[in-house]
C-alpha cells in the first residue's frame, strides 16, 4: 500500500518537476496552459491506471491532485479539460448506481467551483492562493471521506483503523499536495522575479538614457569627476566648447590635463570642492567666453563621504556683452540728453542775434544787405538742424488725429514744387482714390514727406522725376516715394536709418532717422527698394483704423 502510494505520489508531483524544469523563461509564460493540461492530463491518466482497492474496498487514488493543479494554474480551458477527463474515466468505471449519486454531488460541489475558480486564481495574491488551494484539498478530503461511508455504510472512523492502506493515501495526498502548491509557487515567482527584473532594468536603461541625453543636449557645461579627481564624463556642449581637444583626450584624465589641454588660468571651482568645500562658483574666461561655473560634491549614498565632483558651467559670454553694451547705451544716453538740452538753450541766444541781424539789415545799405541774408539763411539752417535733433532726441508723445494725408500731401505740394523747379527736376503726384481719415500728426507727416522728398531730390543731381503716391492696398496704405537718382548701394542700405550717417557733405544725417522714428510714432512701417543707377523708393505703410497689422 506504501509503495503504491508513494508511487502515485511521485507521479502526481511529476508534472510540477517538469513544470519547474522548464519554466524558466517569461516567454514561455504563453504556453502554460498547454504543458499543464498535457503534463497533468497525462498523470491523471497514470493516476488513475496506478489505482488499486484497498482491503476495504475503496481505491486509493491520487488523480485528484493533478487535476487540481492543473485546473488552479492553468486556467479556465485546462480546469475543463481536466474535469472532462477525470469524468469520462471515472464514469467508465463505476459500478454501483449509488455512485452515480456521489459523483453528481463531487460535481457539483468540487468540479464546478473548481472551474469558476480556475478564471482567475492566477490573478490573486499569494496568500490568497494558498488559502483556495487549501480549502480546495480540505474538499476532496471530504469527499474522500464521504466515499469511505458510502462504501463502508455509513462508517467512517472503522475503516481508517482497520486498513492502513486509506490513512497511507490521505497521508502522502496531503503531503504532495501541499509541496505541488509550494513547488508551482516557486515556479511562477522565479518568473516573475525575471520579469520584474527585466521591467526594471528596462526603465532603469530608458532612464539613464534620458538623463545621459538630458545631459548631452542642454546648453550647459557639465564635466563629472571622480573622487579622486579623473574625468569620468564631458557632455556635448562641453566638447564642442573646447574643441579641437577631443572626448577620447579627457576622459579618464585628472582634471588638471583639461586645464592645461584648454589653457586656463582662471581659478578652477573645482580645486575649492577638493580641498574641501561643498560647493564653489567662479566666473572661468576660457577662449573668448566667460562662464559661469559650479562646482559640487556628488553626494554619495548615505555613510559615504562623496561619489565625485559635478562642474556645470553656462556660457554667459552674451549677458555679460549685453550688460556691457547696456552700461554704454547708458551713458550714450545721458550724453544724447545733455546734448538735446544745451541745443535747446543755444536756440534762443541765436533767436536774439537773428532778431538784431534782421534790424541791422533793414538799416543797412543794400550791398550790407546781401551779407546779412547769408547770416540769416544760416541761422535758419542750424536752426532746422536743432529742429531735427531735437526731435529725434526727445522722445515725445505726439498727439494724433483723424485726418486726410492726401490733404496733408497736397498742402506741401507747392514748396515740393518750387524747390524741384529751382533743380530743374520734374514732381508727379499720383493719389490713389479717397483712403478715408488715419491717425496723423498732420506737421510730423510734413516733415516725413518732405525729407523723403528731399532726400530724392538731392540724389538726383542730373535732373529726374521724382514720384510720389498713394497706394490703398486691404489692411494699410501706403505711401512711397520714388526718385530716378543714383540709387543705394546693399552696404549703404543698412546703416541708412542710423542718426548722423550721411554721404553727403553738408548733409546732418538726422532726415531718415527723423522718419524712422515718426514713422514708429503712427505705429507704421518704413523700408527701402533701391537699385544702383536706377533709383530709390522710400515706401512707408500706415495702417487703417481698426486694423492692428501693417
Ligand atoms: P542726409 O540727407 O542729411 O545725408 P538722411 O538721413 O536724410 O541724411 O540720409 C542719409 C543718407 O541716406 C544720405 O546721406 C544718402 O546717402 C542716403 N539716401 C537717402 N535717401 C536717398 C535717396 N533717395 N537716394 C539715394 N541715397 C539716399
Ligand atoms: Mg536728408
Amino acid at each position: 500500500m506504501w509503495k503504491n502510494a508513494l508511487l502515485q505520489g511521485l507521479i502526481a508531483l511529476l508534472p510540477v518537476f517538469l513544470f519547474l524544469v522548464w519554466y524558466n523563461r517569461p516567454k514561455r509564460t504563453r504556453f502554460v496552459p498547454l504543458f499543464l493540461a498535457a503534463a497533468c492530463g497525462i498523470a491523471l491518466f497514470l493516476n488513475a491506471r496506478l489505482s488499486v482497492a484497498a482491503l476495504s474496498g475503496i481505491h486509493l487514488d491520487f488523480r485528484y491532485l493533478p487535476l487540481l493543479i492543473g485546473s488552479l494554474y492553468g486556467g479556465l480551458p485546462v480546469a475543463v479539460f481536466l474535469v472532462c477527463v477525470y469524468l469520462v474515466y471515472r464514469l467508465l468505471h463505476i459500478q454501483a448506481s449509488i455512485e452515480y449519486l456521489y459523483f453528481g454531488a463531487v460535481v457539483l460541489l468540487l468540479h464546478v467551483p473548481l472551474i469558476r475558480i480556475s478564471t482567475k486564481f492566477r490573478l490573486g495574491p499569494r496568500a490568497k492562493r494558498f488559502k483556495i488551494a487549501f480549502v480546495c484539498l480540505f474538499v476532496m478530503s471530504l469527499d474522500y471521506c464521504a466515499f469511505i461511508m458510502i462504501k463502508n455504510r455509513g462508517e467512517l472512523l472503522p475503516p481508517f483503523r482497520d486498513d492502513p492502506g486509506l490513512l497511507a493515501n490521505w497521508a502522502v495526498f496531503l503531503l504532495v499536495a501541499v509541496l505541488a502548491v509550494h513547488f508551482m509557487e516557486l515556479g511562477f515567482e522565479r518568473v516573475n522575479l525575471q520579469n520584474a527584473l527585466q521591467e526594471m532594468s528596462r526603465k532603469y536603461r530608458g532612464e539613464v538614457r534620458r538623463l545621459q541625453q538630458f545631459i548631452d543636449q542642454a546648453p550647459l557645461v557639465v564635466v563629472i569627476l571622480d573622487a579622486s579627481g579623473r574625468i569620468v564624463h564631458v557632455n556635448e556642449f562641453a566638447l564642442r566648447l573646447i574643441h579641437p581637444v577631443s572626448g577620447k583626450d579627457v576622459i579618464d584624465q585628472h582634471y588638471r590635463v583639461l586645464r592645461q589641454l584648454m589653457d586656463i588660468d582662471s581659478p578652477s571651482p573645482i580645486e575649492r570642492v577638493m580641498q574641501g568645500d561643498e560647493r564653489a562658483v567662479e566666473m572661468v574666461r576660457f577662449r573668448a567666453h566667460t562662464i559661469y561655473t559650479i562646482a559640487c560634491v556628488i553626494k554619495g549614498s548615505p555613510g559615504q563621504s562623496s561619489d565625485g565632483i559635478l562642474l556645470i558651467g553656462q556660457d554667459v559670454t552674451e549677458l555679460q556683452q549685453l550688460k556691457d553694451e547696456l552700461g554704454r547705451m547708458e551713458r550714450l544716453s545721458l550724453v544724447g540728453q545733455m546734448a538735446a538740452s544745451i541745443t535747446h538753450e543755444i536756440r534762443n541766444p541765436m533767436a536774439v542775434i537773428r532778431g538784431f541781424v534782421q534790424l541791422l539789415n533793414e538799416r543797412s545799405s543794400a550791398e550790407q544787405q546781401s551779407y546779412f541774408r547769408i547770416v540769416m539763411e544760416e541761422l535758419d539752417r542750424a536752426n532746422g538742424i536743432i529742429n531735427d535733433f531735437l526731435s529725434l532726441a526727445q522722445n515725445r508723445i505726439v498727439e494724433k488725429q483723424p485726418g486726410s494725408l492726401h490733404d496733408v500731401l497736397n498742402e506741401m505740394m507747392p514748396l515740393i514744387y518750387a524747390d524741384a523747379n529751382m533743380r530743374g527736376q520734374v514732381v508727379e503726384l499720383r493719389l490713389t482714390d479717397d483712403i478715408g481719415p488715419l491717425e496723423i500728426n498732420s506737421k510730423e507727416i510734413k516733415q516725413l514727406v518732405l525729407n523723403l522728398a528731399r532726400n530724392g531730390m538731392e540724389a538726383m543731381p542730373g535732373g529726374g522725376v521724382l514720384r510720389i503716391e498713394t497706394v490703398d492696398l486691404p489692411e494699410t496704405v501706403q505711401l512711397r516715394v520714388t526718385d530716378s537718382g543714383v540709387g543705394i548701394p546693399q552696404e549703404k542700405l543698412e546703416r541708412l536709418f542710423e542718426p548722423f550717417y550721411t554721404t553727403k557733405t553738408n548733409g546732418t544725417g538726422l532726415g531718415l532717422a527723423l522718419c524712422l522714428s515718426i514713422v514708429e510714432r503712427h505705429n507704421g512701417i518704413i523700408r527701402v527698394e533701391s537699385k544702383v543707377g536706377e533709383g530709390t523708393t522710400f515706401i512707408v505703410n500706415f495702417s487703417k483704423p481698426g486694423s492692428r497689422n501693417v
